[in-house]
């Protein structure tokens, strides 16, 4: 008989956005006639820039043309994208990452899911509580349920930022600016990460996808703005939250060709290299018209486009934020994240509050619970509604709570 891999019996089951879906259905046929304003998903709203559609309109034409028609295309991604990825992102920011370190894909969920298989089995492995989940999972897929995982707590002693670990753990996963808390790491606590990644031969795995969002000077938008990280860290980047392509699809990973580890035969082993033969054998490529999509956000429109939706994402995250702390409300993020992480009231864990929420309010959010057992009590808001509906939300919120 064949067998499955078992990893997957010991996932939990994760209730979370079907539980959600099914008590708004049923709050919805009680209450036919109500206006609920949804800040759960976090799923951008407004539409692609008007670059990206034009670059895609014309890619499109090109793939209907025998001359300018492409097939498959290299599985690390076109050089116009790699290049301008490289030299606008980090090159212009003073930070030494070349084209050949620049992987395209389809989405930072997959990058951060597969990189697990250049990974060794026997590796201990340190994961946020709370998380966005995909990490945890994808572990518990490769691993199972091992006591190679650790959580590294966050809570409210620490503003939910991580402890450098006590114990040896050998892989970490940190993302900043966090989903779902908001919060962010400054420059300071991110070089403590680094020295300590970089004394222990430990590997950062750090997920920036929202990294569009920092306003503040002192908090890094790339790990490799730190000294010598790109001798410790994978960067992943998505197209998802800045320029709304999480439809479209298209994001890149930056494995340094500085990365490297020995393998038990004492041969010093590249991750660039590595991942380079993982993508090539298990991913064909991002298509050739989202790919040049995404050029179309590092030109001069495209970068101004893309600026205004993120302002007026955070303008709503500011909505949210002063809002709630204006009535006393105890808040986190919604600074330089298009997440607000909300304390529940006294008497309420987190489902109890969505219930509050949309019964009284006919607000949806995300129960902090979802994301581990530390989001407990918490209640995580996103800023992807129209300002209108935003500004609405937190009177009813004000007004009603
Ligand atoms: N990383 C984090 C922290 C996210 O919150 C999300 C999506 O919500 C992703 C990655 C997924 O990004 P992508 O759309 O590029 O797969």
């Amino acid at each position: 008989m064949f067998k499955i891999n078992e990893n997957y019996l010991q996932l939990n089951r994760n209730y979370l956005f079907s539980t959600i879906s099914k008590k708004i259905d049923e709050f919805a046929q009680v209450n036919p006639n109500a206006d609920i304003i949804r800040l759960g998903i976090g799923d951008v709203t407004k539409p692609l820039p008007a670059s990206v559609i034009d670059s895609i309109h014309k890619s499109v034409d090109e793939m209907s043309k025998k001359e300018t028609f492409r097939g498959y295309g290299p599985e690390q991604g076109y050089k116009f994208l790699r290049e301008k990825i490289a030299e606008t992102d980090y090159q212009k920011r003073g930070l030494k990452i070349d084209a050949d370190e620049i992987f395209v894909s389809d989405g930072s969920k997959s990058d951060t899911g597969n990189i697990g298989d250049i990974l060794g089995y026997n590796n201990t492995i340190a994961i946020t509580n709370p998380v966005y989940p995909v990490y945890l999972d994808t572990t518990i897929m490769r691993l199972g349920n091992s006591d190679k995982l650790h959580l590294l707590e966050c809570n409210e002693e620490n503003g939910f930022l991580p402890e450098i670990p006590s114990k040896p753990i050998d892989i970490v996963f940190l993302c900043y600016p966090n989903n779902p808390t908001g919060t962010v790491m400054n420059r300071k606590k991110m070089k403590l990460w680094v020295d300590w990644a970089l004394s222990n031969k430990s590997l950062i795995l750090f997920d920036a996808a929202y990294e569009a969002y920092i306003m503040d000077e002192d908090v890094p938008k790339s790990i490799f703005e730190i000294e010598n990280a790109e001798k410790c860290a994978i960067e992943f980047r998505s197209f998802s939250k800045n320029a709304g392509f999480t439809g479209l699809r298209c994001s890149y990973t930056v494995v340094p060709k500085a990365l490297k580890t020995i393998s038990s035969n004492g041969d010093v082993q590249s991750l660039n290299l590595l991942w380079g033969r993982r993508q090539s054998t298990k991913f064909n490529g991002t298509p050739y018209i989202v790919q040049r999509a995404a050029e179309a956000v590092y030109s001069i429109e495209g970068q101004e486009e893309v600026g205004d939706l993120v302002s007026y994402y955070m303008n709503n995250a500011a909505v949210i934020r002063n809002g709630l702390i204006s009535k006393g409300w105890t808040v986190y993020g919604g600074e330089n994240a298009p997440y607000v992480w909300l304390k529940c009231p006294e008497g309420h864990d987190s489902w109890s509050f969505f219930d509050q929420l949309l019964e009284k309010c006919h607000i949806v959010g995300t129960p902090g619970v979802g994301f581990g057992s530390n989001g407990e009590g918490y209640f995580r808001l996103t800023a992807f509604n129209s300002y209108e509906k935003t500004v609405e939300a937190v009177e009813r919120i004000n007004t009603h709570l």
